[in-house]
């Protein structure tokens, strides 16, 4: 576990604080650092990060801290936390809004992979109104071929070709791969749910 000293930023921890509960929608002010959160998050030992100390980084405005660490990258947005939590915190937006906000910041991702599959999840998703499996991991491989493509390493890129491939054939054989792109009744009341978070960047 993290033992690393936050800093008190006197300036901007207000600031902080507030864009971070406004974009999550959740009372960050609320936690009163009982960690009843930690004791069930399934990654907070290996990311060395558990929520409540995720909310002590924001409410303390250390803001390299929280857009720099490996619980933003690896919530698997399980909603354990949020379901012991006595004041009804979900961490699970909250690593959400910090994943959106490094990203803004173009701020190298720790995780780059998660972080590339966390944009072609959104754009599919954004694209028909929910994930399908054709287009965003196609965006996917896409983006991660050409990352390899460009440090010159194309058995990287067969190697994740095959992978991906026999990953595919298993998904098909149990009926999990989705060829058909479903599109939501009404895709455009997701995408102006997009357009409004995007407006409501930096708020
Ligand atoms: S359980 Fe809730 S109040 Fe307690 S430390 Fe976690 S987030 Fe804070
Ligand atoms: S939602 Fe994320 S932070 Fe909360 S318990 Fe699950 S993995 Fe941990």
């Amino acid at each position: 576990m993290s033992t690393k000293t936050l800093n008190y930023d006197t300036t901007n921890a207000k600031s902080l604080l507030r864009e971070v509960s406004e974009r999550s929608s959740q009372n960050l002010s609320a936690c009163y650092q009982c960690r009843r959160c930690a004791a069930g998050c399934p990654v907070g030992e290996e990311t060395g990060v558990t929520p409540d100390r995720l909310i002590r980084m924001v409410v303390l405005g250390d803001r390299e801290e929280a857009l720099n660490n490996l619980l933003v990258w690896q919530c698997v947005a399980c909603y354990t936390c949020g379901t012991r939590c006595p004041n009804n915190i979900q961490t699970a937006r909250i690593t959400e809004t910090l994943k959106q906000m490094s990203k803004e910041a173009h701020l190298d991702p720790l995780r780059p992979r998660v972080a590339d599959f966390h944009s072609s999840f959104m754009a599919a998703a954004e694209h028909v109104g929910r994930f399908n499996e054709i287009e965003g991991m196609g965006l996917y491989e896409a983006k991660t071929a050409i990352k390899e493509l460009k440090k010159g390493d194309l058995q990287a890129v067969i190697d994740e070709m095959m992978g991906q491939a026999k990953l595919g054939m298993k998904m098909m054989k149990k009926k999990r791969m989705h060829f058909k792109v479903d599109k939501v009744k009404n895709v455009a009341e997701v995408k102006a749910l997009y357009r409004k978070a995007k407006q409501g960047k930096g708020a």
